[in-house]
């Protein structure tokens, strides 16, 4: 199988229409102005703040790499970097002159062996090789001036799938489903492996934990915290159970539409669904995340024309017909979220704050009152504080 075909559909899907709206056309556009003045720095801070891992020094993790290149038929001069740093983690740097970085945490180097790193590396070439570089999302969401809400959401959404081609790379690389899994549970956890036994039964059970349909509307019934602790991360796992049980991997498996569907039943559950839901429930989500959006925008007595327009335009073509008056949507704001804590069971709660986490932290200068609102909204839907503090801290590169 050509690494190229394994990439997600909907990844492919959503990049191309992100490719067509005007905000990343314009980041783009400006960003290449930037880069034809000369490289873009990102050589010299690596050299400055890590270690080039050079063949002589780590022939091991050249060899792997090399292999990695071969499987995925990457064709592009590449650096190793290590940083000092206790938290598993790696990335890799859009290319510069030519040459593309990955970068490794010291800690990630000592704990992951064999196919666990094969794993993390072919995920990160993954990230080249499907043109996740394309799509500028650090500096769309980190931008000056407040982004779409619906192109923030879609961009995270979209994070989200292009992980899961990124790790079908990686898993291509790794061959060896079980080490993919631990690679993921050392990630997801931070530990070694060397105190615990990873049981992927048990790292799975969380994801079936996630019934947000089964639980009853306005009851705290499902108070279980997976919102909380890397919910992904189980359903990575999942994800990828489901593609090495495809197609793309053994001749007698379950063909790419079943695998496609099956992969957006499980990113549902992260996935803000509600915006085109027909129900009461999906409607009463909705009102609020709009009502929060713009009360939150507006928490310092700032809000411009241009920021109403830019909700009016996001929540407008949408079912309601509200009025955008600022003083009334203060006002109905402690109706609307009573009447959606009456509906919505405790995960989808969470659903709606994170998603107004998402919108808020669009916007590059959060203040404390801003933050204030969301809590106190958070608040009356009985979502923890700490889980606001996590939802506004998710980091908005890839890695
Ligand atoms: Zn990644």
């Amino acid at each position: 199988m050509n690494a190229d075909d394994l990439r997600s559909r909907q990844d492919i899907e959503i990049a191309r229409q992100l490719m067509q709206s005007r905000e990343v056309i314009r980041i783009n556009e400006m960003i290449e102005k930037r880069e034809e003045k000369g490289p873009m720095g990102t050589r010299r801070r690596l050299l400055a703040t890590s270690v080039r891992m050079s063949r002589g020094m780590a022939p091991w993790l050249h060899n792997m790499t090399d292999e990695c290149i071969e499987s995925l038929a990457v064709d592009i001069p590449l650096e190793l970097y290590v940083y000092a740093s206790p938290s598993f983690n790696a990335a890799c740097v859009k290319p510069e002159d030519g040459r593309l970085f990955i970068m490794f945490s010291s800690s990630l180097l000592e704990a992951f062996e064999g196919s666990e790193l094969r794993f993390v590396l072919g995920h990160e070439l993954g990230h080249y090789l499907y043109h996740h570089h394309d799509i500028p999302i650090g500096y769309l969401l980190n931008n000056q001036n407040r982004p779409d809400p619906r192109l923030a959401l879609q961009l995270t959404t979209w994070s989200r799938y292009a992980e899961i081609s990124a790790d079908r790379a990686g898993a291509h690389c790794a061959k060896d489903p079980q080490g993919v899994a631990r690679s993921l549970f050392k990630l997801a956890s931070g530990l070694s492996g060397k105190l615990v036994d990873f049981n992927i039964n048990e790292f799975m059970q969380q994801v079936d934990e996630m019934q947000i349909e089964d639980a009853t509307p306005g009851q705290g019934s499902t108070p279980e915290d997976w919102f909380l602790t890397h919910p992904f991360s189980p359903l990575r796992v999942r994800a990828l159970k489901l593609f090495d049980n495809s197609a793309l991997v053994k001749s007698d498996g379950i063909n790419i539409d079943e695998l496609e569907a099956g992969v957006q039943v499980l990113m549902t559950m992260m996935e803000p669904s509600y915006l085109e839901g027909r129900t009461d429930t999906a409607e009463s989500m909705r009102r609020l995340l709009f009502a929060g959006a713009v009360c939150v925008a507006n928490a310092n007595g700032n809000i411009s024309e241009q920021e109403i327009a830019v909700f009016e335009k996001f929540f407008g073509e949408r079912s309601f017909n509200d009025e955008l008056n600022l003083d009334k949507l203060n006002a109905d704001l402690p109706d609307r979220v009573q009447q959606t804590k009456a509906l919505t069971t405790k995960a989808q709660r969470m659903q709606i704050i994170r998603d107004l986490c998402t919108v808020a932290r669009a916007d590059h200068n959060q203040s404390k009152s801003e933050l204030d609102v969301i809590r106190h909204i958070a608040a009356t839907l009985e979502v923890p504080g700490h889980f606001v503090s996590q939802a506004m801290s998710i980091p908005t590169e890839l890695d």
